[in-house]
């Protein structure tokens, strides 16, 4: 099996050049068939943010697809998400990201996820037995993936994988790290919404994304790029690759390949742009954590010790009471309720908590710090 990818240089936020760029990309990859369709374009819309902060998907990249596919054909397009945080206002989060302004400009229908009710997928041989999505996943006629490319302080990246979580609504997306509280559980459950999801398309806006500490805690950066094509596993795999990770040290990518829903080896992915030692993100900051460092451990007598090992490295968040405004999305967001507010200050209970960095990821006054004892430390600066 062996997937294309088009790689295309863009380095502004212009709708015309995008529209231009998107199209080249599509001799290359195939256009998309949405004649007469319902499309369901699908951004990351992580957390209400306008677009210069680099944490959600660009409304521009949003409209130029949107006017493409309206241009081959499309009946309707539908945008929508659910954020991070199950009680975020809706309106605000479309407001504040861009998406009411361009919906109400082009006529484009935006959706609340969580007024859409939920239909429970089969998951065979899967963490959970069903998968509660959005019921306008399975109603649309073709659902197009508009990820951003970042890091991602718990799966390391999010590209086209990770954005499918966003079709849980509500609260079941914060019961889920309970569910699965380790990485690697974690991503395979991430891997098992995208198959349920299967989106048609994947069109990345990798103009500018996250380095550091993402998807929200990190620092803007440029990669100049739109990544496109059919397949969403090989796109992370070139996703990953820009950030500076080989596809088998995410787990979401080659948890993906192994379960046949893509490509994620970089000898069978045709790439029509750059060359992939050009790609390569040598200098892309990574994210604080360290458990993959664990997984290179291969032997068993190594593996046991690293199992004890994990039990001793303790990368954790810690609240900076001077940016902290109180608003308690922290609070509301945690899986374990291991966040309280005391004497107007908030608390975290380490002995609850399971370091999956909701917290982290959706503090709006990036208030939450990812912190590592000494021993994370240590693995953290040997992790190459
Ligand atoms: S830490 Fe962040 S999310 Fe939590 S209450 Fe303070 S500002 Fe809000
Ligand atoms: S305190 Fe933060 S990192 Fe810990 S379980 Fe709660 S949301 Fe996750």
């Amino acid at each position: 099996m062996s997937s294309r990818i088009a790689v295309l240089e863009c380095t502004h936020y212009d709708k015309d050049e995008i529209k231009r760029i998107i199209l080249k990309g599509f001799e290359f990859i195939g256009e998309p068939e949405v004649k007469d369709k319902s499309v369901l374009l699908k951004p990351n819309l992580l957390m209400p943010a306008e677009p210069h902060y680099a944490v959600t998907t660009h409304p521009t990249v949003v409209e130029a697809v949107g006017e493409i596919l309206v241009e081959f054909g499309a009946k309707e397009i539908l945008v929508g998400d659910s954020p991070g945080n199950a009680l975020s206002n809706i309106d605000n989060l479309y407001r504040r990201t861009g998406m009411l302004s361009l919906a109400e400009k082009k006529g484009f229908k935006l959706v609340n996820f969580s007024k859409e009710g939920i239909v429970e997928v089969e998951n065979p041989n899967g963490v959970v037995p069903t998968i509660p999505l959005t019921r306008i996943v399975k109603t649309v006629d073709y659902i197009v993936n508009l990820p951003k490319l970042k890091t991602h302080n718990f799966t390391l990246i999010t590209c086209a994988i990770k954005n499918t979580f966003g079709t849980i609504p509500g609260f079941n997306k914060s019961k889920f790290h309970s569910i699965a509280p380790s990485p690697k559980e974690f991503s395979k459950l991430l891997v098992e919404i995208f198959r349920a999801v299967r989106p048609s398309l994947n069109i990345v806006d990798a103009i500018e994304g996250m380095e550091g500490d993402g998807p929200s805690g990190g620092t803007p950066r440029r990669f100049n790029r739109i990544l496109m094509s059919y397949d969403g596993v090989a796109i992370d795999t070139v996703g990953g690759w820009m950030l500076g990770y080989k596809p088998y040290e995410i787990y979401t990518t080659k948890i993906a390949g192994d379960m046949g829903l893509g490509v994620s080896s970089l000898e069978d992915i045709e790439i029509f742009g750059d060359k992939l030692d050009k790609l390569f993100g040598a200098d892309v900051k990574r994210v604080s954590t360290v458990y993959n460092v664990l997984e290179k451990i291969s032997s068993p007598i190594l593996s046991f010790l690293s199992r004890r090992l994990v039990k001793l490295i303790r990368i954790y968040p810690e609240i900076d009471d001077s940016k902290c405004i109180k608003c308690e999305i922290c609070l509301r967001s945690c899986p374990k309720g291991a966040i309280t507010r005391t004497n107007s200050k908030m608390t975290i209970d380490y002995k609850k908590c399971i370091s999956c960095y909701c917290c982290h990821e959706l503090c709006p006054q990036r208030a939450i710090k990812i912190r590592k004892n000494k021993l994370a430390e240590m693995l953290w600066l040997a992790r190459d």
